[in-house]
């Protein structure tokens, strides 16, 4: 553990903000090929669609799809606005590339049908629910930010079937928000729903350039999780976080150091 934490005399930390994947899960053994994993959810979509009538192969709408979703997360980062990407907006692109009347179909019924799941082999971290309850029973107020391109309620599957929904307070996709971390929008916005403010929050992720540098451009406390299946190490000083942890086990004395100064 690291810290350059300065003392803030007027802050009373009480709001404690997660990443999704690979801070509170892990995919440090997925099991299947993202194809693989997207090929049901292609199926239950185009069957929706010739059940409206629409005339398209399955083949077509996956391509489109996966062709619509690299140009926006590429013209996302080329830009570097930190415009969310989000996947209403990429399927209505695709639709309309195959000729399909867009604007007429329903995108968030198209979405319902997908039928979003889990992620073969992406599990929870051992001491996730340990730790996440431990810091409810001492006080404090928990959300989650992550940057995905689907709305939270297609991700809420994956966060009932962990057994992670009701340990939450709040929250959000950037897919949902409309910009994406690092932009403090997308911070704000969550502080807002948990009524809070930065100087009585900390962040935790695993992504420097996402996590680390939206919560020091915010003003939030800054912690890094870097497990050992991932390296990825802060670029620059903005990505410098105040607190580097291996497990979330490791947050707690660092929480408590924090609420005794
Ligand atoms: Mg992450």
């Amino acid at each position: 553990m690291r810290s350059n934490y300065q003392f803030r005399p007027n802050s009373q930390l009480d709001t404690i903000i997660f990443d999704l994947d690979d801070t509170l899960i892990s995919w440090a053994k997925p099991q299947i090929e993202w194809n693989k994993f997207l090929k049901p959810m292609f199926a239950k979509m185009h069957a929706y669609l010739v059940e409206l009538g629409y005339e398209l192969e399955q083949e077509a709408l996956a391509r489109g799809f996966g062709r619509n979703t690299r140009d926006a997360w590429d013209h996302a980062r080329a830009h570097d606005h930190h415009i969310a990407v989000s996947m209403g907006g990429v399927l209505h692109r695709a639709l309309h590339d195959l000729n399909l009347p867009a604007d007429d179909i329903d995108i968030e019924e198209l979405m319902r049908h997908a039928d979003w799941q889990p992620f073969p082999g992406v599990a929870l971290y051992p001491d996730t629910h340990a730790v996440l309850d431990e810091l409810r029973e001492r006080g404090y107020k928990i959300g989650l930010i992550t940057n995905a391109f689907q709305p939270m309620w297609m991700r809420d599957t994956e966060l009932v079937t962990y057994d992670l929904i009701d340990r939450l307070d709040a929250r959000i996709t950037s897919g949902d928000t409309g910009f994406m971390k690092p932009h403090p929008a997308i911070f704000w916005r969550m502080l807002g729903m948990l009524d809070s403010a930065p100087d009585r929050a900390m962040y935790v992720g695993d992504s420097p350039a996402h996590d680390v540098r939206g919560a020091n451009e915010t003003g939030l406390i800054s912690v890094h999780i870097d497990p050992p299946h991932l390296d990825k190490q802060p670029q620059s000083p903005i990505e410098q976080p105040d607190y580097t942890i291996t497990t979330l086990t490791d947050l707690l004395p660092i929480v408590e150091r924090i609420r005794n100064c």
